[in-house]
């Protein structure tokens, strides 16, 4: 069976800001779900994972750049669960930390350029049609599947809450928690924030899992320039944030979601009496491809 044991507690988050502000934050510690097979990861890959078994797969075939955290939680998980493993890298050959890591756990790396990496199933097509027992994983492990996965998240919740949010890179972690919310009718409001520059296509990707989309918020301006991009206030606020509550968070992800939620908080954008979580998605590691850069700049 493929299975993770975790624990992912609802922590609540003291500090004085929120206390003058009249609002409750608690982040759900999907970063503790395991090191690896991080967060948002893990709940993507678990019935994609089920889904390869039952179809007698042995071979994982999956996409990402060249930090992607899709990339390494797939190579552990494929180790842990008996599959094989092969990474196709958007790009130039390259050496890092996230891809030695993936060789750690015996994935086998293949770089291609940008624009063949455009049709990954035209490149599962041609160079797997021999292998009979790979299994095609999309990037970032998106789909039905995936989003069948992250509504897991609202089941485990141990309280009501009125607002939730996360970061978004794909939408599809966003569309499972939406999903959770819309099954179980809860009054919880969503809130998403994309990491990408002009992040509107996540609106989208969030609706087209759903015959009816439910009413949610994107809040579209703390993208820092872009996708992995960043600057030296969101660092330090990461430092600011990590240094007072024992949490760390990435420049990518999760630290972009919570400068935003601090943002809104400032400006009012919750009422008082607002309980409000927050997801920590992990993807911890990512931040060893940024340790220079926060170096600079705090
Ligand atoms: C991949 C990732 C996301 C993005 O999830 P999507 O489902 O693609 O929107 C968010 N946070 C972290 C830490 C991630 O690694």
């Amino acid at each position: 069976m493929i299975d993770l044991q975790y624990y992912s507690p609802e922590e609540l988050i003291e500090d004085d800001f929120f206390a003058t502000k009249k609002v409750s934050v608690y982040v759900k510690r999907d970063d503790l779900i395991h090191p690896f097979i991080s967060g948002n990861k893990w709940r993507k890959l678990k019935y994609v994972l089920r889904q390869a078994l039952s179809e007698n797969k042995k071979h994982l075939v999956t996409f990402g750049g060249a930090y992607s955290n899709h990339l390494l939680a797939t190579a552990c998980a494929a180790a842990k669960f008996g599959f094989k493993s092969t990474g196709i890298v958007r790009g130039e050959p390259v050496k890092n930390d996230t891809l030695t890591l993936c060789t750690l756990f015996g994935m086998t790396l293949t770089f291609v350029d940008r624009e063949s990496y455009r049709d990954k199933e035209l490149l599962f097509d041609k160079w797997f049609s021999n292998d009979d027992m790979a299994f095609f994983i999309d990037e970032g492990g998106s789909g039905p599947d995936a989003v069948e996965g992250c509504a897991e998240l609202i089941s485990e919740l141990t309280q009501p809450y009125d607002h939730i949010i996360c970061a978004s890179g794909t939408g599809t972690t966003a569309a499972g928690i939406l999903k959770g919310i819309t099954d179980r009718n809860l009054p919880s409001t969503f809130h998403s924030v994309p990491v990408f520059k002009d992040g509107r296509f996540i609106r989208q990707e969030i609706e087209k899992y759903f015959d009816f989309p439910p009413s949610f918020t994107l809040h579209l301006e703390y993208h820092f320039g872009g996708y992995a991009k960043t600057q030296p206030h969101l660092l330090n606020f990461i430092q600011t944030f990590s240094s007072s509550t024992g949490i760390l968070l990435d420049p990518v992800y999760t630290g972009k979601m919570f400068f935003g939620l601090y943002d809104l908080i400032r400006k009012n954008h919750f009422p008082e009496g607002s309980k409000i979580l927050a997801v920590h998605t992990g993807g911890l590691l990512g931040l060893l491809g940024m340790t220079k850069k926060i170096q600079q700049a705090i």
